[in-house]
């Protein structure tokens, strides 16, 4: 890794200094500021003489967020694009026909769709298996074909845990070749640094916690080597889907409360799964000692994050808590400061086919809570009102 990128100080602080270095600017502005234009004035005659040509190709505002990002993600270099989806466009870019690509069976929605369109346009084979057991991982390796594994860690909506160091380490034994990558959007960099563990590649939606109030989209991708970075930087400068100034801006803005939005997210997520599963409910968190991933997770990553999903038996009565909510908004995505609840079945995930959901024990009944900033008491109270509205029993006292 890059001795650039080396941390001096710890995450929380990380977060917030820029170093000033990374955009020379005439007026030593405190905010970086927004280069919102297309080109830049050249020198020679030639077209030489500036850093910056064309923003398609590079942009002051967009390369001080990447540069912030790269730090944060103890990556060797880091990009900036549209949205989290094209993050993992432009990694697929990276696998020619005849290749294979091994991924997670309870895949974000959106990552589920654009695989299935690759396996039917592109002629690369996709397996998707169970990545929280290592060996269903190792059985489809291929020395010669497999090209990318990826790997969600926890998985969403199941919340589940894979076991990336060890199944980066078998990957880059069997397939010196293959690139392993992390979707590390629900962990964000502030909890879970995959690179370190192996991961060849690490992709964000800057959509959700990078950026935390649902302003904008936005997609991070870092890189371990100098050599995959250079692939990556070609296909976004080829497909020019690099992030545009303001967006890249705004971005920063948000990543320096990204520390301080996890930290209390995640205390309130903890007193929310400790309330959900004293009614007795089936609670998917890796933060609840219950959790058979407990420790797995535990040794991947400093905390078990925001995000948390729970079973009722009953796809009605979900239904029933879901719209009798109040404060907890009723919405995809997750990692803004306000709290949101949604069935992934009919919302996030709508669009993996019933089948295929039913092949990999997807609850249709499932509730998933991502948890912001609000006080505790509200968001549980409000959940306990939900649930006694739609005819669940409460246990134990609750304050009002
Ligand atoms: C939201 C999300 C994406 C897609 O990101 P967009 O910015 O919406 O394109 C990918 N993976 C995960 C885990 C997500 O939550």
């Amino acid at each position: 890794m890059g001795d650039t990128n080396a941390r001096k100080y710890h995450l929380a602080t990380e977060l917030v200094y820029i170093d000033s270095e990374a955009v020379k600017d005439n007026y030593n502005a405190a905010s970086v500021p927004i280069y919102q234009t297309a080109t830049f004035k050249q020198q020679n005659a030639d077209g030489s003489g500036g850093e910056y040509d064309y923003s398609r190709s590079g942009n002051p505002t967009r390369t001080a967020v990447e540069s912030h990002i790269a730090k944060i993600m103890r990556a060797e270099r880091a990009f900036v694009v549209s949205t989290g989806m094209t993050a993992l466009d432009v990694i697929l870019r990276l696998v020619k026909t005849g290749q294979e690509i091994i991924a997670g069976d309870d895949l974000y929605g959106g990552t589920n769709r654009l695989l299935t369109y690759v396996s039917q346009y592109s002629g690369v084979k996709v397996h998707n298996v169970d990545t929280t057991e290592v060996a269903r991982v190792e059985e489809r390796l291929d020395p010669v074909k497999t090209r990318l594994v990826l790997l969600e860690s926890p998985t969403n909506p199941l919340i589940k845990i894979a076991d990336i160091r060890t199944i980066a380490d078998r990957v880059h034994k069997v397939c010196p070749s293959a690139l392993v990558v992390v979707d590390n959007t629900m962990m964000s960099p502030y909890l879970q640094n995959t690179l370190e563990y192996g991961a060849d590649i690490e992709y964000h939606s800057g959509t959700k916690y990078l950026s935390g109030h649902h302003d904008l989209m936005a997609g991070v991708i870092g890189c371990r080597a100098a050599q995959v970075a250079e692939q990556i930087y070609f296909v976004i400068n080829a497909s020019g889907s690099g992030l545009g100034p303001f967006d890249s801006w705004l971005l920063l803005r948000g990543v320096k409360t990204l520390g301080i939005r996890m930290e209390k997210q995640q205390s309130n997520a903890i007193l929310v799964a400790d309330f959900l599963e004293a009614q007795g409910l089936k609670v998917h968190y890796p933060g609840l000692k219950s959790n058979a991933q407990y420790e797995l997770h535990r040794s991947l990553s400093s905390g078990p994050g925001a995000v948390l999903s729970f079973e009722t038996g009953d796809v009605a009565l979900s239904e029933r808590i879901v719209e009798g909510a109040r404060l907890w908004g009723i919405s995809v995505s997750f990692g803004c400061v306000n709290s949101l609840i949604s069935m992934p079945c009919k919302m996030s995930h709508a669009s993996i086919p019933v089948e295929v959901r039913k092949q990999r024990r997807l609850p249709e009944d499932l509730i998933r809570l991502c948890v912001g900033i609000e006080h505790p008491d509200d968001l549980i109270g409000d959940l306990a009102n939900a649930l006694g509205k739609a005819g669940v029993e409460l246990k134990g006292e609750l304050r009002k």
